[in-house]
């Protein structure tokens, strides 16, 4: 067996489609969706994230505002200009790209941007109303995965789904989403601690890989006809890779989304459809 595709870039194309359809509505009615991004330091894969995101706001013809903190930035120098952009109607969304330099708190400074303009859905108050199966912004990059799979029609009712991982980004919100009403999976959540975590992979439907370990899982960690959706984003000497030993398992999977071109594109068009979605609630 030789796995299907599944392209994130191919589903951003039309989640983008979609938000730029939104955003010519909003501005028929004299609304300007703005994404607002706080960057603290210099850290350089952060900058190119920030860059990316500015990018494809304005590709789907969405304002951005670029804030840019120095590295010696105190944590209420963070907190005063998320309050600013709190205050700003210009802005819908807004994100604080993390991780923040060492010394700063990022899940405190993430706390005080109004749960109403959370374009990432990491706010305490929209994580909760995801455990409450309420709607809210839905972190980015789970709500990417999610969209994958419901537009490859890969059905999650009542299946397996195995997530290793459970970060606040990424494991946990994606575990709940699988078992949310809408989704209805079994899940399994997996992490360091997991004893026998080849045979608990391998119990996996529909497996998701949130570690950061190049390769890792090779294909003695897949059932045959199992979907696999890697998160992992490694840079090794071959470039970028995934969790999953890709050559390997596509031959056992029905499904794989590659690295690079899987899920990496699908965050920033969640986030911007999270954005364009606190604009049209900002509008009502
Ligand atoms: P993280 O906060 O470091 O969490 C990693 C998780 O993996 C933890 O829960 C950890 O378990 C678990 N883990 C570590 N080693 C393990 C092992 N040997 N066996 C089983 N579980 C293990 O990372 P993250 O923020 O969730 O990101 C995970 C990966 O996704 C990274 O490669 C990151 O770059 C990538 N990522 C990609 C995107 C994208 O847009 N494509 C977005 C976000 C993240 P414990 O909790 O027990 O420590």
């Amino acid at each position: 067996m030789t796995a299907r595709i599944l392209s994130g870039r191919d589903v951003a194309a039309v989640v983008r489609a979609e938000v730029a359809d939104r955003v010519a509505a909003l501005a028929q009615r004299g609304h300007a969706p703005g994404l607002a991004t706080v960057l603290v330091g210099d850290d350089p894969a952060s900058e190119i994230y920030v860059r990316n995101k500015h990018r494809a706001a304005r590709s789907v013809g969405m304002e951005s505002y670029d804030h840019h903190l120095p590295a010696t930035a105190s944590q209420e120098d963070v907190v005063a200009l998320i309050r600013d952009l709190n205050a700003d109607p210009a802005v819908s969304g807004m994100i604080l790209q993390l991780p923040l330099p060492s010394g700063l708190d990022g899940e405190g400074a993430v706390e005080e941007i109004d749960p109403a303009k959370d374009a990432d859905g990491l706010h305490p108050f929209n994580l909760g109303l995801l455990i409450l199966d309420r709607p809210a912004p839905r972190p980015a990059t789970p709500s990417g995965i999610m969209r994958i799979l419901d537009h490859y029609g890969i059905d999650t009712s009542g299946r397996t789904a195995v997530v290793v991982g459970r970060s606040f980004l990424v494991g946990r919100p994606v575990a709940l989403m699988l078992g949310s009403r809408d989704a209805n999976a079994t899940v399994i959540q997996a992490h360091s601690r997991t004893a026998d975590l080849p045979a608990v992979c391998r119990r996996a439907d529909i497996l998701i890989t949130a570690v950061g370990r190049a390769k890792m899982f090779d294909a003695t960690f897949v059932k045959e006809g199992a979907v696999v959706v890697d998160v992992g984003t490694n840079r090794t000497d071959e470039g970028l890779v995934g969790d999953v030993d890709f050559e390997a398992v596509k031959e056992v999977a029905a499904a794989i989304t590659p690295v690079p071109g899987g899920v990496g594109p699908m965050t920033i068009a969640s986030l911007l459809a999270n954005t364009v979605a606190l604009a049209e609630q900002g509008a009502q």
